[in-house]
């Protein structure tokens, strides 16, 4: 099964997992409020928007619950984040081929704010804390907080986010959706590539597929 027959074929209401990623979702963001405010760490009026950041997200069941905030939008909205999706993708694809540096807005941000904040993946939630992740094989693994956390000054030294329980649970989700569904390959979109697959024409990682079918 190929990432367009997932997408097909993944029922678009899945009250058991929506239910059990929102609640997920709400973990992360206590999670993250909580090191920011210990931190004294806001991103809000952030001239250096992370929804400006190539991310690729890696998970079915993200996709899944992103769709359905896409299939919520009113036919406007859609439609823009559609053009939007297509003019991202060809910016992409035209900066990688030259391996140039790429910044440019989300198809879901407009004017500062993302327009399915409550169903944004997880990296749009985590992104800019000093982080650590003890992995099973590698050990402690440390990451930076964004260039605007790790410039400011401030009284307290700031606590990492330790992502370690956030990335189990995801886990254990996601491996709950491919069974369901029988979808073994990797998945790596950017939000851009998730509202196209909707549409059909893009594959895994999102090579754009020769026919469709
Ligand atoms: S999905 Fe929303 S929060 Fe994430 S990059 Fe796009 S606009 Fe920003």
């Amino acid at each position: 099964m190929d990432f367009n027959d997932a997408s097909r074929t993944l029922p678009l209401h899945l009250p058991d997992w929506f239910d059990r990623i929102a609640a997920e979702y709400a973990r992360m963001d206590a999670a993250y409020d909580a090191v920011a405010a210990h931190a004294g760490f806001t991103c809000s009026g952030c001239e250096d928007n992370c929804c400006r950041t190539r991310f690729r997200h890696h998970t079915l069941i993200e996709y899944a619950y992103l769709r359905q905030g896409l299939e919520g939008l009113a036919a406007g909205d859609r439609r823009r984040a559609d053009a939007d999706a297509r003019r991202y993708q060809e910016a992409l694809r035209e900066a990688e081929s030259q391996g140039a540096s790429f910044r440019q807005w989300c198809p879901l941000n407009r004017d500062g704010r993302c327009i399915l904040y409550a169903y944004r993946p997880m990296i749009c939630r985590l992104h800019g804390l000093p982080h650590i992740l003890h992995h099973p094989v590698r050990g402690l693994i440390r990451g930076t907080g964004c260039h605007v956390f790790e410039q400011a000054q401030r009284r307290v030294a700031p606590r990492p986010l330790d992502r370690s329980g956030i990335y189990q649970t995801l886990a254990g989700l996601e491996q709950t959706v491919r069974k369901a569904t029988g979808f073994g390959a990797p998945v790596g979109m950017t939000i851009a590539e998730m509202i196209l697959a909707m549409e059909g024409g893009i594959a895994l990682g999102g090579r754009k597929r020769e026919s469709i079918g």
